[in-house]
């Protein structure tokens, strides 16, 4: 399969491809082929060259300081990316700013924000964590307990937030809060915009399997932000994290489907090189990539929707189920194809944690596909669960009925 986009972004595609030839050396092997020193020193100068050649963010609007482009541009940038082995995102916080913030602020933003928050996330002044999960909310998004009191000009936050991804390397966080505790639970809810730097909020990092500390709990006491800082208006909180969401949930598009593609070809080159020539092995190396064939059609179907100017939708959990389900379909694959050399993990590490490695990581490193075995197992969790999304593919895009809801305790008798 080989569908062209339009002839403006394919040119848009050549110039990307000759700006990445300019910049990148002779020998560039990927960005994953670099030693910890090279690395450090390549991220300290790229994300400059992103934001000067307006490549952080090429479908912002220019006022902001984003490239003015079309979406399909923008999609172009990262699947050239993705080819070529260079990041587009630099720093942890970026996916949570570029992917998630940014573009929801720009739907549901006042003048007044996109022009505080947008150039701000861009430069990297403003670094964001997601603060939507709570100890008791969860799958059930809207039972969320944090609350914010509007006191003279500004809100003040009580509550606590977790499984905040680069929570600790941010320096502000968008919270979904309660602002009316009477009104029925979705619409009690609003978007805040909350910065860390107060007394009254404590980042206390978590220590996952994998023995990083990626994920963090953020803490509010009595923690105070601008009434300027509500994104879409008081009581509307459910409807801009929704929003929010479809864009988590639909985000990769065409640039994941091509990683997942070049790392299925690597996967194919482990099988080689570690002699494994298993019938059922091949069957399910086959079926994978059945699997990417799709999920490309499905991020070009997307696109159709984003370049019509329209936000995700309930069709963005499509994406979602099927990437992270197969994420742990190839990585088990991944394990099995190792065999006991899974166990005796060798090789360079892996340099991303949640997706594909990007270009340069070697493809016998059973160090690299059993982290990312263990890293695909949250897969069917963050964003929404698996029963999440199938349970609004259900509902809202094939419209059966409702799936029951729990009764709550007190009147269970
Ligand atoms: C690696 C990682 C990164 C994360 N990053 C962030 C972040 O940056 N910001 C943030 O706010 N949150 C983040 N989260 C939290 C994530 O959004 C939640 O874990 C997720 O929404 C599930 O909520 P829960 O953990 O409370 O599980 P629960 O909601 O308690 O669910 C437990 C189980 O019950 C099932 N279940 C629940 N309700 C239903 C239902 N109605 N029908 C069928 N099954 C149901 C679920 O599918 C799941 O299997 C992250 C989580 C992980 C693992």
């Amino acid at each position: 399969m080989d569908i062209k986009l339009s002839d403006a972004a394919e040119q848009y595609r050549a110039r990307v491809r000759s700006l990445l030839a300019q910049e990148l050396p002779a020998d560039w092997r990927g960005i994953a082929a670099l030693s910890p020193e090279e690395r450090e020193q390549f991220d300290r100068t790229w994300r400059e060259f992103l934001v000067e050649q307006s490549l952080l963010a090429p479908g912002w609007p220019s006022e902001y300081g984003g490239g003015g482009l079309d979406i399909t541009s923008h999609s172009v940038v990262a699947e050239e990316f993705a080819r070529a082995g260079v990041p587009q995102h630099v720093l942890l916080t970026d996916p949570v700013g570029m992917t998630l913030l940014g573009p929801t602020v720009l739907h549901w933003g006042t003048e007044a924000q996109k022009q505080y928050f947008i150039p701000r996330t861009l430069s990297a002044e403003i670094r964001w964590a997601q603060g939507y999960s709570e100890p008791e909310a969860g799958s059930d998004l809207f039972g969320v307990r944090t609350r914010a009191v509007l006191d003279g000009d500004e809100w003040v936050v009580n509550g606590s937030k977790i499984w905040q991804t680069a929570g600790a390397h941010a320096n502000w966080i968008f919270a979904l809060v309660r602002t009316d505790p009477e009104a029925p639970k979705a619409k009690g809810l609003s978007f805040l915009l909350i910065p860390y730097d107060q007394p009254g909020v404590e980042v206390r990092a978590i220590k996952t399997m994998d023995g990083g500390a990626e994920l963090a709990e953020v803490f509010f006491d009595n923690a105070r932000t601008s009434a300027d800082n509500l994104v879409g208006g008081a009581g509307n909180g459910a409807k801009v994290a929704l929003t929010l969401l479809g864009f988590e949930r639909g985000s990769g598009g065409i640039a994941l489907a091509l990683a997942t593609k070049l790392e299925l070809l690597r996967l194919r080159d482990a099988m080689r090189s570690f002699g494994v020539d298993d019938v059922t092995l091949r069957r399910r190396l086959a079926d994978c990539w059945t699997s990417v064939h799709v999920m490309h059609c499905l991020a070009l179907r997307n696109l159709t929707v984003a370049a019509s100017g329209r936000p995700p939708g309930p069709e963005s959990s499509i994406s979602k189920v099927m990437m992270s389900e197969y994420r742990k379909r190839v990585t088990e694959l991944a394990v099995d194809i190792l065999g006991p050399r899974a166990l005796t993990p060798t090789g360079m590490p892996s340099k991303v944690n949640l997706g594909p490695q990007p270009l340069g990581v070697d493809a016998d490193s059973s160090t690299a596909w059993v982290a990312d075995f263990l890293h695909a197992r949250p897969g069917t969790v963050y964003g929404g669960s698996s029963e999440i999304q199938r349970n609004t593919i259900g509902e809202q895009v094939l419209g059966l009925p409702r799936e029951p809801r729990p009764v709550p305790a007190t009147k269970a008798g």
